[in-house]
């Protein structure tokens, strides 16, 4: 079996990810210009965008936007900030919104404000005569880089040699991956998750196989196996930087599990000191968690659940109650917006954008629009026909468990 030796690497979205947090409550708009003085490294665009100001921005897309009419639709992931999801003609995560966008083929161009991997699912699902468009390329998400398809192919191979031809092992990706790791899990009877549906998914793959690889959150994969009744002792984490993960074939043989060692560098900042804190500062507290947090945060939190359980659990709860909540910043924020009769705060004090979706800045979502004003379609993403043929086989089978 070759050995290959790697260097572990620490992506460019951990820097910035300390260069937007903030201690105070509001990320404050400023212009491109102004964001890009951080030295982070965002997508090239025209000179003329970097200095527009908010106001200067909003007209101009307001204006972009009645040209365009239907043949746009515009869409915002829950975690894009204020001053961007406000254009979104939906709201949603990452899988509502490309459902959304098939099912409106009224419109040609469909402006996907969020990351690449929502942006590819979106191109997956879409009719052939849509073209997606990414404002910002480099939008992508560290959770997703975590696990790149050479990486993952690699280990899939070296799985099945050490369990033995196919080894019943099945594999799952989490939607926050790329199409090529989607296609994947189709080609090799496997299916795509959602953080709501994680659970129905993984049952459906224990029914196929003796075992399931989990990509690329190990934590929802381990939060999800451990609801489901599987112990610690039958999980292993598979670290694609060591020879057979970091396991010997024992242990993968042993193993229900078998955990891609990935994470969100968002979810993973909240702790069980915060939430012990929080309960300090209101007894009366309900601690809400994201399912993609540590396993020892989600077991201290009275609920955990996907963004969508999150937003509905706080707006459906009663005036007068109380939510500490873990999950992306600019969501927590909207709800305390839209919920002024209830007292909701993020676990974590300070206060930390997802920094790839932060990307996302409304200058570039004028670049694109106004590009498509000209007739240009700037910034479109494509998948390749195989790619999207398999992806679509591992989608579908997640649909199928509704
Ligand atoms: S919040 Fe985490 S998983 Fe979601 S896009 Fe950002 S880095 Fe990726």
């Amino acid at each position: 079996m070759p050995i290959k030796i790697r260097q572990p690497f620490v992506p460019i979205t951990e820097v910035e990810h300390a260069a937007f947090c903030k201690t105070e409550d509001q990320l404050p708009a400023k212009s491109l210009a102004e964001e890009l003085a951080v030295n982070v490294r965002w997508q090239e665009i025209p000179a003329e965008y970097l200095h527009y100001t908010p106001e200067e921005l909003d007209q101009r897309i307001h204006q972009a936007r009645r040209k365009l009419g239907k043949s746009v639709t515009v869409l915002g992931h829950h975690y894009q900030r204020e001053e961007v999801i406000k254009y979104a003609d939906f709201q949603g995560d990452s899988f509502l919104l490309s459902q959304e966008a098939a099912s409106r083929p009224d419109a040609s161009y469909i402006v996907f404000c969020g990351v690449h991997f929502m942006a590819e699912t979106a191109c997956i699902l879409c009719a052939p005569h849509q073209k997606v468009i990414l404002p910002n390329l480099t939008a992508g998400c560290s959770m997703a880089d975590m696990a790149p398809i050479e990486d993952v192919e690699d280990g899939w191979t070296d799985l099945q040699e050490a369990l033995g031809g196919h080894g019943g092992i099945i594999p799952i990706t989490y939607m926050n991956s790329v199409a090529s790791i989607k296609a994947l899990c189709g080609r090799n009877g496997g299916a795509v998750c959602t953080s709501s549906n994680a659970g129905k998914v993984v049952e459906w793959g224990f029914q196929q196989g003796e075992r399931v690889l989990f990509l690329p959150d190990q934590h929802l994969g381990r939060n999800t196996a451990l609801k489901l009744g599987i112990p610690l002792e039958q999980m292993v984490v598979w670290n694609p930087f060591r020879r057979l993960g970091g396991n010997t074939p024992e242990q993968l043989r042993q193993a229900k599990m078998v955990l891609w060692q990935g994470h969100c560098a968002v979810h993973t900042r909240f702790t069980v000191k915060q939430i012990e804190t929080a309960r300090m500062r209101y007894p009366d507290v309900t601690v809400l968690v994201h399912p993609e947090c540590t396993m020892e945060a989600v077991q201290a939190a009275d609920m955990n659940g996907s963004t969508e359980f999150i937003r509905k659990t706080i707006n459906e709860a009663p005036a007068g109650s109380k939510w500490a909540v873990g999950t992306e910043i600019s969501l927590v924020n909207r709800l305390s917006i839209n919920n002024p009769d209830k007292t909701i705060f993020c676990l974590d004090p300070v206060i930390c954008p997802c920094s790839t979706m932060y990307r996302i800045h409304p200058a570039y979502l004028l670049w694109v629009l106004e590009g498509l004003v000209a007739g240009h379609v700037v910034n479109e993403i494509t998948v390749p026909a195989d790619i999207k043929r398999d992806a679509l086989v591992a989608l579908e089978r997640m649909l199928a468990l509704r």
